[in-house]
């Protein structure tokens, strides 16, 4: 890696640490020349990965677009953009492992409802309600009463009827198929 101090080509790895739960390392560096330290980072670069639609098309797929999904959904939540960048790493991981060049974008739908059950409930209502087009309160209050059952089987704390509540105000709503 060329030092940004003085241009020669040859260095020192001090560190490497792998970052944002592996998705990225990051490397501290010395200039061998003149001392210089600088710091890399390396992620896996895909091209153009693509996004099977519904109806046929694709379209390329936007990490930007999955994200401000995520974030929409999450809006007043206690969930650090971090954590959501981190979901969004793992999201898009797991689809890279499944799929080659072309995902579905249901395979995302889906992948974003398991992440967000798991992070938050008030999320991941608000992204069903979108998702999957509840057409009335009916498909709404059983979405609802699954999660609880879920919560239930789990045993863990009771927050569906925190989630209808939150989920029924009204909040922008994530764009489709995130
Ligand atoms: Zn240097």
């Amino acid at each position: 890696m060329r030092c940004p101090s003085c241009g020669e080509d040859d260095d020192k790895v001090l560190e490497s640490r792998a970052v944002r739960g592996g998705a990225a390392i990051r490397r501290r560096r010395t200039c061998l020349r003149c001392g210089h330290r600088f710091t890399t980072y390396e992620e896996v670069l895909r091209d153009s990965l693509m996004v099977a639609k519904r109806d046929g098309r694709l379209e390329e797929f936007s990490r930007a677009k999955l994200e401000n999904g995520i974030q929409r959904s999450c809006l007043k939540r206690p969930i650090s953009m971090q954590r959501i960048a981190y979901v969004v790493d793992r999201i898009i991981e797991g689809l890279e492992s499944r799929y080659e060049m072309e995902i579905p974008a249901q395979a995302i739908g889906d992948a974003v409802m398991a992440e967000l059950l798991r992070l938050d409930e008030v999320a991941y209502v608000r992204y069903a309600s979108i998702y999957r087009h509840f057409e009335n309160l009916e498909q709404f209050v059983s979405e609802v009463r699954a999660l609880r059952e879920r919560d239930r089987a789990a045993g863990a704390e009771p927050g569906a009827e925190e989630a209808a509540a939150a989920a029924t105000a009204p909040s922008p709503a994530p764009e489709e198929e995130a």
